[in-house]
């Protein structure tokens, strides 16, 4: 042994079920006896390789050899075959034939003929069926040639109706036979080429009215479990716990550089029970055969139990940590002695599960080891606190636990749905216990599989809820920025109206911003059902006061007189503005004559207070104004300008009156509601 090789020998087969258990359980003597360990890797996938991962474990770990059983497709068997000539590895393949390595497989001639002799010689059967496996199949063959011989050899007709073909499954085999007991009942045995089809057999003739042994006596190959069912089936036992052991006996032989390649065959025996011989046994070894029946079923019904309460936690599980924990609840149920789950990185986080596609890659296309991580270390009846830093698929065992490789039996089996591989699960369990099914790592992987998609769906909803808020954000801001700009220019229109409608000097608004007041007023958007009072304002003598006092100081009054009239009129839709010159207006909407008068005594008062001396005036020593009033009622249709020039009208008579006083005029158009006013 080189200081390169593992404690372990790898076996890769299809599962371990009853076949391969048989197998297992007879290497177990010989590898413990050279303290070596047992690593089966189970091929689980029906396509065009071998997992790449299984393939790099064993390029890595460079067992000291290898031992192949019959897998899913020829070509699975050439990958392994290439790996191990590739690195000298010791090699046996069991079960079947192969040209270049040394194989190990049941010689079905001895318990084939002793059967044969049992049904011709000891029972008398003549006219026996025979159930082919498949017509090419090498034990098949074999076993149908024995067939032939011994009939040939008593002088017995082959009869070619009576060869049937079964395809090593019980449904193909009741069907054949059923076809044919509807042509012919003259048959009086079946032998098939294998217990399932046996047992196929015995349901097709049930269905047709006949007993076994009585009727018919049936016999199998394989000595499997569905054997000892009732009725208990005569069967050929293939000595697979034998095979087991001369397959481990030929590696050492390998291992200890002896690489003949040799074919060894192993003898089959005949096992008789009660499909072919009618039950002669006592009530009391009935009862305990019942017995002992109905506590396999009892075990066998624990375990499916244990089984389908992990498929119904895997219906509702959400989380890793759920599968994880559905899985550790069974193991002391299913007597597991030692489990440790890894699961792909993917799985904790990535968004990107495609690289989870890895099943059916080759080596070369698997760029690089996916990593793992372990979740569940469970030995002993207890689980173990776990280190969670990934490590690659291909050691199948984190550092620390390699040397759990070479300690006793550990089965190796991918989590693969589709093309899709979750992790890995390693296990072992009791070899006799022959209820353990496969349900286990479907259910386990149905519920990864759950699990990712759900993650998958969290992530995309996430990215989506992003987007949306991200876009949401950016569409506040935008409309943010718009209301503001709106604002800004809103508030600059509101400025520039502002200016336009306002006379510089007094502030007050000037001839334009007095005709758009006038016209909504007049014009319907404002009020209309009263009357409306104008009043125009000129300055006395004002000419003379600039003269005298200069423009500036001209400029003051003028502001002070506006000053003046803000103060007077009061109402909000009250207007203040400078008509021109030394020439005000008022705008008094809602008001008849009383109310002009009002505010005008108001406004005269205010400047008699300000008291703006005025040395040249001739109607008093300070500045003083004369003041038309024109009210009427606001008709749309009717030119305002009209109403502007009763006012005009007004002020001249104030003017030509003496000045520094007020007239009211009333305005034409409206003189019959001017004078219905009782305030006129
Ligand atoms: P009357 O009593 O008949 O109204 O005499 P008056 O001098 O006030 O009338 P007139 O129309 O002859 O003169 C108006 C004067 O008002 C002429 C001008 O000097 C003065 N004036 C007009 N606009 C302004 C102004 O913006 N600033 C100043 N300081 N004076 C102005
Ligand atoms: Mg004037
Ligand atoms: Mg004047």
């Amino acid at each position: 042994m080189s200081a390169r090789t593992a404690h372990f020998v790898v076996v890769i087969a299809t599962g371990v079920e009853e076949y391969q258990a048989q197998l297992l359980r007879g290497m177990t003597p010989p590898l413990e006896a050279n303290r070596l360990g047992r690593v089966v890797l189970v091929d689980r996938t029906d396509v065009g390789t071998l997992s790449a991962d299984f393939l790099r474990f064993l390029r890595r770990a460079r067992p000291l050899g290898v031992i192949a059983t019959h897998l899913w497709r020829p070509e699975h068997l050439g990958d392994v075959l290439r790996v191990t000539g590739e690195l000298e590895l010791p090699t046996v393949v069991v079960g079947s034939a192969h040209p270049d390595v040394t194989t190990v497989r049941v010689d079905n001639h001895p318990g084939m003929r002793e059967l044969m002799a049992h049904l011709l010689d000891e029972r008398g059967i003549r006219r026996p069926v025979f159930v082919r496996g498949s017509l090419h199949q090498i034990d098949s063959v074999e076993r149908e040639a024995v067939y032939r011989e011994e009939l040939t050899r008593r002088g017995l007709p082959v009869d070619e109706e009576l060869v049937i073909q079964g395809g090593f499954v019980a449904h193909e085999a009741h069907r054949r036979l059923w076809d044919l007991l509807q042509r012919r009942r003259d048959l009086d045995g079946v032998v098939a080429a294998n217990d399932l089809m046996a047992r196929g057999c015995v349901t097709a003739l049930a269905e047709a009215g006949l007993r076994v042994p009585d009727d018919v006596v049936v016999a199998g190959f394989d000595n499997e479990r569905e054997s000892v069912l009732w009725p208990p089936l005569t069967t050929i036992d293939q000595a697979l716990s034998e095979q087991g052991r001369v397959a481990v006996e030929q590696l050492l032989v390998q291992a200890g550089g002896d690489r003949r390649r040799q074919t060894l065959l192993v003898p089959s025996r005949l096992v008789v029970r009660e499909s072919t011989v009618p039950d002669r046994s006592s009530p009391q070894q009935q009862l305990e055969t019942a017995l002992q029946m109905m506590e396999t079923s009892r075990a066998y019904v624990a375990h499916t139990d244990a089984l389908a309460n992990v498929g119904r936690d895997m219906l509702h599980i959400r989380t890793l940590d759920e599968v994880v924990e559905a899985l550790r609840s069974c193991l002391n149920w299913l007597n597991v002695r030692r489990c440790f789950l890894m699961l792909r990185e993917e799985l904790f986080g990535a968004e990107d599960l495609s690289t989870l596609n890895t099943v059916g890659l080759t080596e070369a296309e698997l760029d690089g080891s996916p990593m793992v991580r372990l979740v569940l270390d469970y030995r002993d009846g207890s689980s173990h606190a776990v280190d969670a830093a990934p490590f690659p698929a291909e050691q199948l065992l984190p550092g620390p636990l390699q040397s759990q490789l070479a300690d006793g039996l550990l089965v190796a089996s991918s989590l693969t749905l589709g093309t899709r591989c979750y992790g890995y699960l390693l296990l072992e369990r009791d070899l006799a216990d022959t209820a353990f099914q496969d349900t286990l790592y479907v259910d386990l992987t149905r519920g990864l599989d759950a699990v990712s998609q759900q993650q998958a769906l969290q992530a995309h909803a996430t990215r989506l809820e992003e987007t949306v808020e991200r876009r949401t954000e950016e569409l506040r801001a935008e409309v943010s920025m718009r209301q503001r700009a709106e604002q800004q220019l809103r508030s600059a229109n509101r400025e520039l109206e502002a200016l336009v409608l306002r006379d510089g000097l007094t502030q007050v608004a000037n001839r334009t911003g007095f005709e758009q007041h006038l016209e909504r007023h007049w014009s319907g958007t404002g009020r209309t059902d009263g009357l409306l009072a104008l009043l125009l304002i000129d300055v006395d003598y004002f000419k003379l006061f600039n003269d005298h006092y200069g423009h500036l100081a001209g400029d003051q009054a003028l502001r002070e007189i506006a000053g003046c009239l803000q103060n007077a009129a009061l109402r909000p839709d009250d207007m203040v503005a400078r008509y021109g010159g030394e020439e005000f207006l008022v705008i008094l909407p809602q008001s008849g004559v009383t109310a002009a008068l009002t505010v005008a005594a108001r406004f005269r008062a205010a400047l008699q207070q300000r008291a703006i001396p005025h040395l040249h005036s001739q109607v008093a020593d300070v500045v003083t104004v004369s003041i038309g009033v024109a009210v009427g009622k606001p008709e749309p249709g009717v030119d305002p300008s009209a109403m502007i020039a009763a006012a005009d009208k007004a002020l001249y008579q104030a003017k030509e009156g003496g000045r520094d006083r007020v007239v009211v005029t009333e305005w034409v158009t409206a003189i019959e509601l001017a004078a219905a006013d009782p305030a006129c």
